[in-house]
């Protein structure tokens, strides 16, 4: 079964003259084990699918599903604890807890699901991420390769159903993105975590196993096993 999935999915935003659709009859699996990227110029409706599918948003018509999960219907409190339990998040702006270190940072989703952590697990995650020995430090401490790092960890504690990540190397110079594209492949490769990727960076996109193209809200083009060269 896929780990996400649209169907029929049209997001509406505004009513009227100030009507703007994002979405348009947008079908989309989300495989799972895979590393999916959705590409497409800026305003294509990338963020508002990403959104809807980590159920962030409701959609106007159609149906989302997350990991057997109908989202399409679920009160704001059945969405929350979906998302706590079976998401996990990797943002432009890394969205780290300033006051909390880079372990407590790590270990959050779990202390707010209520879960023991796993230390073998711990210790696995941290080091594929390279971070043991910055695990004391808090975010201003740390470079922004190393919170991307972070956040990174903190997504896959949980091993989500789906992780959603957007523009994950936005803000990194291409070294420290070149680590993230790196790390966020292995999740996938070593561990099966499934993720989703939100770029308009066809280098960065290289990195999947599958590219989904957005023009004017609507699934214009895919490509298996993409190259930098295939997708620009
Ligand atoms: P992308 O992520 O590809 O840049 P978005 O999903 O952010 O595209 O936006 C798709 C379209 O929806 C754009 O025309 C954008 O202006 C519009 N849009 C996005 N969010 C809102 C919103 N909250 N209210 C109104 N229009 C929006
Ligand atoms: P941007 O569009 O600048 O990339 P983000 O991707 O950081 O913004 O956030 C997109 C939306 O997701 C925002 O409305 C934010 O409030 C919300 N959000 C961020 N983190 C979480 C989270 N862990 N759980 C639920 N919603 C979140």
């Amino acid at each position: 079964a896929p780990a996400a999935r649209a169907v029929g999915v049209w997001k509406v935003y505004g009513t009227g003259a100030a009507e703007v659709v994002a979405l348009r009859d947008v079908d989309v699996d989300i495989a799972s084990h895979r590393f999916t990227a959705i590409m497409g110029p800026s305003g294509s409706g990338k963020s508002t699918l990403m959104h809807c599918l980590a159920g962030l948003d409701s959609v106007t018509r159609g149906e989302v599903w997350v990991g057997g999960t109908r989202l399409t219907g679920l009160s704001d409190a059945g969405l929350t604890r979906l998302r706590r339990r079976q998401i996990g998040f990797v943002f432009q702006q890394f969205n780290l807890l300033p006051t909390l270190t880079a372990e407590e940072n790590i270990l959050l989703p779990l202390a707010i699901a209520g879960r023991k952590p796993d230390a073998a697990w711990v210790r696995t995650v941290v080091n594929a991420v390279d971070l043991a020995p910055r695990l004391k430090h808090r975010p201003a401490e740390l470079s922004g390769g190393q919170q991307q790092r972070v956040a990174c960890a903190r997504a896959l504690i949980t091993r989500p159903d789906v992780i959603f990540a957007d523009e994950p190397t936005g803000n990194l110079d291409s070294r420290s993105g070149t680590e993230i594209l790196g790390f966020l492949r292995e999740s996938v490769r070593r561990y099966g975590q499934t993720i989703v990727m939100v770029t308009h960076d066809p280098n960065a996109a290289a990195y999947a196993d599958r590219v989904v193209f957005l023009l004017d809200g609507r699934i214009v083009r895919e490509l298996f096993e993409p190259t930098a060269e295939r997708i620009f």
